[in-house]
């Protein structure tokens, strides 16, 4: 990957070979820590962070969930975000927050370890491939069972379950995997949620099982805007190869149509209409050029 200037790690930047951690860090071996994935898009006034205070709110909500008091208030990370990307002169690109439990105690009750945070951006383009549209399969594996976990907080250990799908799909002539969930329907992708198109109407998989993206959260509204009917369903897998049209949402992927389920094409391989549609829209809001959406974006 490409080395930027600077990483902030507990409140201080150190220079990017510096950010180290001590081999006893606590996350790093159960995999108790939580994290976010945001972007930052270049618009007319400047580079602007997409939904960083849903974001922070999600992070927030992860560190609950494991029961880790972040020492830092969103406010100060927010702050911290944005000098990440000033003092990179980074002008569009990914910023990862992670909150992790240092070094200090093992064992699997972390109660006492230290809380640490660090913050990294770097330049990353189109993550699943320049491809226009992907081929998914459906994973041997399923989606984490809420009762296993909380499946809704963006917890490292959980992204197991996406490492072990992502290495399915590698060398098979797939894009990306596909999730059901333990009940058999449709859940989400390693690192996106999934959205469908049946007869002009957009259906997508409650929350329960999956992570609440908040690119799923602006696509719900870009389309109830377009006037289109969106609805959270469950969503069987035969139903979703019979949709009209399919297509990812995640931060990473942005807007991602779908051409192919396992052997099922969908839409004869091509993007549809509403998914171009959308598509279209989400690109020009994360770049401000919908006044009505700027309010998502936070100017650095
Ligand atoms: N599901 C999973 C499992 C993810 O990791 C992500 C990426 N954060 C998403 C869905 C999409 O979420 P968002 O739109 O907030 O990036």
């Amino acid at each position: 990957m490409e080395e930027l200037k600077k990483i902030w790690l507990d409140g201080k930047f150190v220079d990017w070979q510096e950010a180290k951690i001590h081999i006893l860090t606590h996350t790093l071996h159960y995999g108790g820590g939580v994290f976010e994935g945001i972007r930052a898009y270049l618009t007319e006034k400047g580079t602007a962070v997409f939904r960083l205070s849903q974001h922070i709110k999600r992070l927030f909500y992860s560190a609950f969930a494991l029961e880790i008091k972040i020492p830092f208030s969103e406010e100060e990370l927010k702050k911290a975000i944005l000098e990440t990307l000033k003092i990179n002169e980074l002008k569009e690109g990914y910023i990862r927050p992670i909150v992790f439990l240092g070094y200090g105690k093992m064992g699997l009750n972390p109660t006492g370890s230290p809380v640490q945070v660090a913050i990294a951006v770097w330049p990353w383009d189109a993550y699943l491939g320049e491809k226009e549209t992907v081929k998914v399969k459906i994973s041997k594996y399923i989606r984490i069972h809420p009762l296993s976990t909380i499946a809704d907080a963006k917890i490292c250990g959980n992204y197991v379950n996406s490492i072990l799908a992502s290495l399915e799909v590698k060398n098979s002539g797939f894009d990306e995997a596909l999730f059901l969930d333990f009940e058999g329907n449709v859940a989400e992708g390693p690192g996106e949620n999934i959205f469908m198109v049946k007869n002009k109407k957009l259906f997508t998989p409650p929350l329960g099982t999956i992570l609440p993206g908040i690119t799923r959260d602006s696509v719900i509204k870009i389309a109830k805007d377009l006037g289109l009917l969106v609805k959270e369903k469950k969503i069987s897998p035969q139903e979703i190869k019979e949709a009209d049209e399919v297509f990812f949402t995640g931060t990473a992927v942005e807007i991602c149509p779908i051409s192919q389920i396992d052997d099922t094409l969908i839409n004869q391989g091509r993007i549809g209409k509403i998914t171009k549609m959308i598509k279209e829209v989400y690109q020009k809001a994360v770049r401000g050029k919908i006044p009505k959406y700027s309010k998502w974006l936070t100017f650095v």
